[in-house]
């Protein structure tokens, strides 16, 4: 599948703001959004100018589509399974897209990234309700058990990635327990849950058109 391979720092650029696509180093002060505050491109410095309603829709729709690294169609996708869930559009988008597993894997602090989150899940080390599960647009569910494989528990990367994410707390959604690197899903997530600036209804408004 076609897949965005560009620096991804513009992506960030672009939004203006840090989608936080690189780990480790979006938290220092080697991060482009903070060393450079203009977007991408040869004469885009000092070009931000008025946006128009459309505009703030179109940039909505990219900031969330990249925080979780998808493509237009898959977003789509999600969009049209948010239409027909029963609740408002918006919120049930958001809550779809929390629920994917390269996701809960980054929430729960398996991976510094989302992208970093969907490898892991890719090459096999995460396990649903004890089955390995590798696709990482799997949609968890209230009671479902989240677990990392036993043979990967003790790989150094990922012992590191889990030490330096101990001071992140679990969404609610999630009932993690930390000692034995296994989380339960308690509930659906909802908007208050996710702690992302998207403004859904300008993502619904734009595909309503
Ligand atoms: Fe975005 Fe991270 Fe790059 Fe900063 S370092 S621009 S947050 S991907």
């Amino acid at each position: 599948m076609a897949r965005y391979t560009d620096a991804v720092c513009r992506l960030c650029r672009r939004e203006g703001q840090k989608l936080f696509l690189k780990g480790d180093r979006c938290y220092t002060e080697k991060c482009a959004v903070d060393r450079r505050t203009y977007p991408p491109g040869q004469h885009a410095q000092g070009r931000r100018s008025k946006v128009s309603e459309y505009g703030q829709q179109l940039r909505e729709k990219q900031k969330a589509k990249r925080y979780y690294g998808l493509l237009e169609s898959q977003f789509k996708g999600y969009f049209n399974m948010a239409v027909k869930k029963p609740g408002q559009t918006g919120e049930n988008l958001l809550s779809l897209l929390e629920s994917r597993l390269d996701n809960v894997v980054y929430r729960l602090g398996f991976a510094m990234s989302r992208p970093e989150a969907r490898q892991l899940v890719t090459h096999g080390h995460f396990l649903i309700n004890g089955r390995k599960v590798n696709i990482p647009s799997f949609l968890v569910k209230p009671g479902q058990v989240i677990s990392i494989k036993e043979s990967s528990r003790n790989l150094a990367k990922v012992k590191s990635v889990i030490e330096a994410n101990s001071f992140r707390q679990p969404p609610k959604w999630l009932d993690y327990d930390r000692n034995n690197l296994i989380a339960k899903v308690i509930a659906q997530p909802s908007k208050e849950d996710i702690d992302l600036p998207i403004e859904e209804h300008l993502i619904v408004e734009l595909y309503s058109k």
